[in-house]
């Protein structure tokens, strides 16, 4: 299958080091609902996998999660197109799960729900936590320039760490 996994703040919306913790905070990239609707018409699987500490921090609840999640994937069906498997950890960095970037424990959820495997699968994140989440599970790490981008692009890189302005780049890349 054609399968994308793509990161949340950063790469969808605009992040903030204060958290997203509203629906009112949580705004689109510009052209990333775009570039996930032409993906999803062209064929491709468009997953996400978000780390939302914030959860465990208290910020916001999940309730207030899912409705950012229920926009999104209403902004991508009116350009025609549909989200996939969205898996957020809901951990703290000290709760000790598998599942909060860099640990891959997203990523394999995501491949156990589609039943496909992992290896080479394009996973597009903005934070060096995605790439090393990439990389654990032989994934494709990808770096976007928006969110937290060019903070990560200012240090050293995992070797084959590709690199595009966004997502919308990223569309155009795979829609060749
Ligand atoms: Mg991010
Ligand atoms: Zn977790």
């Amino acid at each position: 299958m054609k399968l994308l996994i793509l990161d949340r703040d950063g790469v969808i919306n605009y992040d903030s080091d204060a958290y997203i913790k509203s629906l009112d905070e949580w705004i689109p990239l510009p052209g990333a609902v775009e570039a996930i609707a032409r993906l999803s018409k062209a064929g491709w699987t468009v997953a996400v996998a978000t780390n939302q500490s914030g959860l465990a921090r208290g910020y916001y609840d999940l309730a207030t999660l899912d409705a950012m999640h229920a926009r999104l994937r209403e902004l991508v069906a009116e350009q025609g197109g549909e989200v996939g498997l969205i898996v957020h950890c809901p951990h703290g960095p000290d709760d000790g799960c598998t599942c909060r970037k860099p640990k891959p424990g997203m990523l394999q959820q995501i491949a156990a729900h589609y039943a496909t495997p992992l290896d080479g699968i394009w996973f597009v994140g903005d934070s060096r936590g995605d790439l090393d989440a990439a990389l654990a599970v032989h994934c494709q790490p990808v770096l976007v320039k928006t969110g937290k981008g060019e903070r990560t692009l200012s240090k050293p890189l995992p070797a084959g760490t590709l690199i595009f302005d966004d997502l919308a780049a990223i569309a155009d890349q795979l829609l060749l």
